[in-house]
C-alpha cells in the first residue's frame, strides 16, 4: 500500500508576511516529516498547475481573471483577511493542480491514498469570491475534476477544519453529486454552517452542516464521526472521499476554542481510512486547509500520514490541553443530527 504527498517549493511563492496563513507552516511541516523519517516511507507525486478550464468547473471567470489581475499588478488585500503577493496567482494554481495530481494517483492505483500539502487553502473560496485565507477552491475543483473527467458517479467531501467551508458548501449546495459534510466551531468565522443548513433541490440533504460548540475535543469529534458521518457515507456510496484536513480545532491553535489533540486527528483519520477502505477500495485524498500553531499543525500532518500508512504508534508528543474546559454535551445535536437526516 502506497501513500502519496504531494508539495512544490512555489507554495512559498504566496507570500502573506505575518498573516497566520504564511509560508511558516508547511516549511514546519516539511521539516518535521523529514526530521522523523516519514518523508522516505511516501510516493512523492508531482504537483502542476491547474488550467484556467479546471479552474473554471468552480469559479466564475471573472473570478480568475480577477485574481490573476492582482498578482500582476504584485498583490495586494483581496478582503481584510485575504492577502495576495505577485507570486500568488502561480502558488493557487499549483495548489489546485496539486490536488488534482493527487486525485489522478488514486485512481490510476499509482498510490492507495495521498496528501496535498498545499497552500493558498482553499475552503472558504466560492464560485466568484477569494475569502478567509483562500483565492481558489481546491477541494471542489478537485472533486469536479473527479465527476466530469474522470466520470465518477458521487464524491464526498468531509471537511473537520474548524471553520465552516462555506465556498465549498456554495459549489455544491445544488449538485446531489457531492455529499459535503462539514464539522466546525459554531458560531464561529465565515458565520454559515449551520444545522439546517442541507442542500436544496434535488442536492436537498447533500449537504450536512455539524456545527460544534467551542470547547469540543476528542471525545466530541469521535462522538459525530461515529454517529453521524460514517452512516451518511455508508448510505451515500462515495466512489471517491476527499477531505478538507485543517487543523486548527487543535487545543494549541489560536483561531479557535476547541480541545482536540493529535491523538484526536488520529482517531478521525483511521475513522475516514476506515470508510475509504470499505467504500473506495482505499481512495482518500487530504488537501491541507487550515491549522496555525506550527508545532500542532506538523505533528497533526506527521499523525495523518502514520495512520494512512497503517502504523500504529503515534506520537502525540503535545498531549491534552494543559487548560480544559469542561466538555460540552453533544448528544442532542447528535440525535437532531440524525433525525434531520434520517441517519441509519
Ligand atoms: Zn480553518
Amino acid at each position: 500500500m502506497k501513500v502519496g504527498s504531494v508539495y512544490h517549493p512555489v507554495y512559498l511563492e504566496h507570500d502573506t508576511g505575518y498573516h497566520p496563513e504564511n509560508a511558516r507552516r508547511l516549511e514546519a511541516i516539511v521539516a518535521h516529516l523529514e526530521a522523523t523519517g516519514l518523508q522516505q516511507q511516501l510516493t512523492p507525486i508531482e504537483a502542476r498547475p491547474a488550467t484556467v478550464d479546471e479552474l473554471a468547473l468552480v469559479h466564475y471567470p471573472r473570478h480568475i481573471a480577477r485574481i490573476e489581475a492582482a498578482a500582476l499588478s504584485g498583490g495586494g488585500s483581496l478582503d481584510a483577511d485575504t492577502p495576495m503577493s505577485a507570486g500568488s496567482y502561480q502558488a493557487a494554481l499549483y495548489a489546485a493542480g496539486g490536488v488534482i495530481r493527487a486525485v489522478d494517483a488514486v485512481l490510476d492505483n499509482t498510490v492507495t491514498s495521498a496528501f496535498a500539502l498545499v497552500r493558498p487553502p482553499g475552503h472558504h473560496a466560492t464560485p466568484g469570491q477569494a475569502m478567509g485565507f483562500c483565492l481558489f477552491n481546491n477541494i471542489a475543483i478537485a472533486a469536479r475534476y473527479a465527476l466530469a473527467k474522470l466520470r465518477l458517479e458521487r464524491v464526498l467531501i468531509i471537511d473537520f477544519d474548524v471553520h465552516h467551508g462555506n465556498g465549498t458548501q456554495d459549489a455544491f449546495y445544488n449538485d446531489p453529486q457531492v455529499l459535503y459534510i462539514s464539522t466546525h466551531q459554531y458560531p464561529h468565522y465565515p458565520g454559515s454552517g449551520g444545522i439546517g443548513e442541507i442542500g436544496a433541490g434535488s442536492a436537498l440533504g447533500a449537504t450536512i452542516n455539524i456545527p460544534l460548540p467551542a470547547g469540543s475535543g476528542d471525545d466530541e469529534y469521535g462522538q459525530v464521526f461515529q454517529r453521524v458521518i460514517v452512516p451518511a457515507a455508508e448510505r451515500f456510496r462515495p466512489r471517491l472521499i476527499l477531505v478538507s484536513a485543517g487543523y486548527d480545532a487543535h487545543w494549541a491553535d489560536e483561531l479557535s476554542m476547541m480541545q482536540v489533540s493529535v491523538t484526536g486527528f488520529a482517531g478521525m483519520v483511521r475513522t475516514m481510512k476506515g470508510l475509504a477502505d470499505r467504500l473506495t477500495g482505499g481512495r482518500l485524498v487530504f488537501s491541507l486547509e487550515g491549522g496555525y500553531n506550527l508545532p500542532a499543525l506538523a505533528a497533526s500532518v506527521k499523525t495523518t500520514f502514520d495512520v494512512l500508512l497503517d502504523r500504529e504508534d503515534i506520537d502525540d508528543s503535545l498531549g491534552k490541553t494543559p487548560h480544559p474546559r469542561a466538555a460540552p454535551d453533544i448528544s442532542p445535536l447528535v440525535n437532531k443530527l440524525r433525525e434531520l437526516h434520517d441517519l441509519p
